[in-house]
């Protein structure tokens, strides 16, 4: 039957009423049941041997369009519903963005489950239910407030199970319910994302904001992801949280190796579990006890999880390196301490350097620690990051282990990131070079040929425009933002912190406005724009905010000024935005401190989407900077040696830099000015000033010059329009590597060996 046929008899059937007769809320109903069905129909990917890819967060998305586009009926779908007077992103609107995530990490988790499932991968992602999210970001007298982001509602993807597990806790035990969401790859088959929740979780004990009663855990074990953990009380929940989803996991990997008959001393052979950071290390020794359950003694149970687990590293940041006091996870989890002591003790027969204890001399259990001597593989995020985990962080684990040490340089889908952000693109992509792109990424390398093309330049120029002009259409009706789409759209969008230098940007903000008030003019209006969340206890990101936020409010009073320079901050920036943005972006800002930002995927997508990077030698920067060469990125600032010799050294003081140079003592101070004072929370906008002058961690100062020097640069390389549209053209022709189709086909060549 012909799909418009299919769709009305859908539409007939669920609401007696034909698809022009819809409202958009019914229409969105429609859809998501008849694709849910066809998901339900579609070839489930099978497989020898199935890959777990456990992870505190899956960041996935709308998931209509997304479902469509691998279904490959979103073209048809979409002229259907115009038909009949609709349009298929009026009806997007209406479905909920799942709040499983936070950041980078939780995204990738989410890419890589759509490139597994379209590379033919037989696996399943294994995370929590949070009912409500992060948070929602709403800002408040230029400020962050936090509240709950409730997501699941009657009409969603996520569907109820029948599958169950008892978690065993040391004073109580919890059944954990298994929830499932299908996931669509582009060739049409499926696998499953599966969610663990706890039917007992009441909304209702939320006290203002996002507070609740952290010891009541019954009733609040689901509600957040990473909920505060600036108290005792928090990091325990956090714990009780880990533990539940890795023993759910690990229980439900016990029940299908008993329905498959596999002999468990041979489980490596039948299950890979990829371990997404450190928050699900403890299925380690969960593994090792449920095998032991199952009759297999602790060596050979220590062997067989050693040979089934791999670890994924995402940070060198000290602070976000998980370890927990001995004494927590004896109060909650006693059954895994024996375990726990004895892999501790091998480890420490493996090598008497402390830096690879488990437990340390304060009887702290170092989570990847745990990861690095009991999984088989220890894998960076971008070629950069991994040298610094082999030489400098992991030095001593991979003097023990080099072969467990191995590079996956991040990726993104294609299939959200292009087709569906960027439809008009990929138009233009697939009259220049076929379609073949879409299934071999590399090909976008034939658009090289067009370097020259005149015709092809100023179109690729015509479509930046149109989605320009569409981001701006988006900020007037979701945030009442007027912004001018003939200005430059520079781009900052990623999780508040210090180390990606947000404060930076704002520096430079603080510049180019003295600069228009001493009249000196740029000669293209420039349109800043941010979107971040702070994490709710970390008081210097909200503060950082407060800062982008006043600046934002003084040159919107400032009639000449915001002529010029616009300050925009996105509120609750998510997937969904990040849709919106990326593909209108002009520049792409990827400033983090060098060797701090493991790898960075926005990078990647907006250099798919032809933004031309201003970066630093960081993360997967560089290995952009490698492929499109010194013409068409903008690198600037410290390189990762210099500033791990400064941290070996601790000889950066920014109070010298502050001190002794007069232009960066007046971008400072400016935070402090009776101008902005007037305007912000003067506690905050200190708090920020005496930050950067006293402490400056993550080094601001040291390369906030070199920042701007290079910012004037990337601004009088717009003016050429026809040099930056080759530019453009270069970035997405080489943006193929970048493909997560390319990184999880390393993966499995490397790491899970799954066959096809
Ligand atoms: C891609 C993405 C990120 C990661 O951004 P980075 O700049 O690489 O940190 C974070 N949040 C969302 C919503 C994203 O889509």
């Amino acid at each position: 039957m012909k799909l418009e046929n299919e769709l009305e008899e859908f539409a007939l059937a669920m609401f007696d009423r034909s698809i022009e007769n819809l409202s958009d809320k019914e229409c969105y109903v429609m859809l998501l049941n008849f694709v849910k069905k066809q998901l339900a129909k579609a070839e489930p990917v099978k497989g020898k041997k199935k890959l777990y890819y456990i992870s505190a967060e899956f960041l996935i998305g709308k998931l209509l369009s997304n479902n469509l586009i691998n279904l490959k009926i979103y073209h048809e779908v979409k002229d259907i519903l115009e038909k009949n007077g609709k349009s298929l992103s009026e009806i997007e609107d209406i479905e909920l963005e799942p709040s499983l995530g936070n950041g980078g990490l939780g995204r990738l988790a989410a890419c890589f489950l759509d490139s597994i499932t379209t590379l033919d991968l037989y696996a399943d992602g294994v995370g929590l239910n949070y009912h409500l999210g992060l948070f929602l970001q709403k800002f408040e007298n230029k400020e962050q407030k936090e509240y709950p982001n409730p997501w699941m509602s009657e009409d969603s993807w996520l569907e109820k199970t029948d599958g169950q597990f008892e978690v065993p806790f040391k004073n109580l035990t919890l059944p954990s319910r298994m929830y499932e969401i299908m996931v669509s790859g582009y060739n049409g088959k499926t696998n499953k994302l599966k969610l663990f929740d706890l039917d007992t979780v009441d909304e209702t004990i939320l006290e203002s904001g996002i507070g609740f009663d952290k010891k009541n855990i019954e009733k609040n074990l689901t509600l957040f992801l990473y909920p505060d953990d600036s108290d005792e009380d928090g990091r325990k929940l956090r714990i009780y949280q880990q533990y539940f989803l890795v023993s759910s996991a690990a229980q439900m990997i016990m029940q299908e190796m008993k329905e498959k008959n596999i002999d468990l001393h041979e489980l490596h052979k039948y299950a890979v579990v990829q371990i997404n950071d450190t928050h699900p290390s403890m299925v380690i020794p969960e593994l090792i006890r449920l095998l032991m359950e199952n009759g297999l003694d602790f060596e050979e149970a220590m062997h067989e999880v050693e040979q089934t687990c791999a670890y994924t590293n995402h940070t060198i940041l000290a602070e976000a390196l998980e370890t927990w006091p001995y004494h927590y996870l004896e109060e909650i989890v006693p059954q895994l301490m024996p375990i726990i002591e004895k892999l501790d003790q091998v480890a420490k027969e493996r090598s008497n350097n402390e830096a690879t204890f488990i437990i340390d001399k304060n009887n702290n259990i170092h989570m990847a620690s745990m990861d690095i001597h009991f999984s088989k593989s220890t894998n960076g995020v971008a070629a950069i990051h991994t040298d610094i985990l082999k030489n400098e962080e992991l030095h001593s684990f991979y003097e023990l282990y080099p072969e467990k040490f191995n590079n996956k340089t991040n990726g993104i889908t294609f299939r959200r990131w292009l087709f569906e952000a960027n439809p008009e693109l990929t138009k233009f992509l697939d009259e220049r070079i076929g379609e073949g792109y879409k299934k071999d990424a590399l090909e976008l390398r034939k658009l090289l040929e067009y370097k020259d093309d005149l015709k092809t330049l100023d179109e690729l120029r015509a479509i930046k425009h149109i989605k320009k002009r569409q981001l701006k259409t988006y900020l007037r009706e979701k945030q009442n933002i007027e912004i001018d789409d003939h200005s430059i759209y520079d781009i900052q969008i990623k999780r508040l912190h210090e180390y990606k230098r947000q404060q930076m940007n704002a520096l430079y903000i603080i510049d180019q406005y003295l600069r228009i008030k001493r009249g000196e003019y740029p000669t293209h209006p420039i349109t800043c724009i941010f979107g971040a969340k702070a994490a709710p206890a970390y008081i210097l990101a909200k503060d950082i905010i407060h800062v982008i936020l006043t600046l934002a409010e003084l040159i919107d009073q400032d009639e000449v000024v915001k002529q010029h320079l616009r300050v925009v901050m996105v509120e609750n920036y998510n997937v969904t935005k990040a849709e919106k943005l990326i593909p209108a972006a002009d520049i792409s800002e990827q400033i983090s401190l060098a060797s701090k930002e493991a790898s960075g995927t926005s990078n990647m997508k907006f250099m798919l989407n032809g933004a031309v990077t201003l970066g630093t030698d960081d993360g997967a920067n560089v290995e952009i900077h490698d492929l499109v060469g010194d013409d068409n990125i903008y690198i600037f600032g410290a390189k990762a040696d210099e500033v791990i010799d400064h941290y070996k050294n601790q000889d950066y003081h920014s109070y010298d830099l502050y001190r002794q140079n007069a232009h960066i003592q007046e971008l400072v101070d400016f935070i402090t000015s009776d101008k902005m004072m007037d305007l912000g929370n003067p506690e905050l906008l200190q708090a920020v000033h005496d930050d950067l002058i006293n402490k400056d961690w993550f080094m601001t100062l040291l390369d906030v010059e070199a920042y701007i020097e290079e910012k004037h640069k990337i601004m009088e390389a717009y003016e050429d329009r026809l040099a930056w549209s080759k530019k453009m053209l270069v970035n997405i022709a080489m943006a193929g590597y970048f493909s997560s189709d390319r990184t999880i086909e390393q993966y499995n060549e490397d790491i899970w060996k799954l066959e096809k």
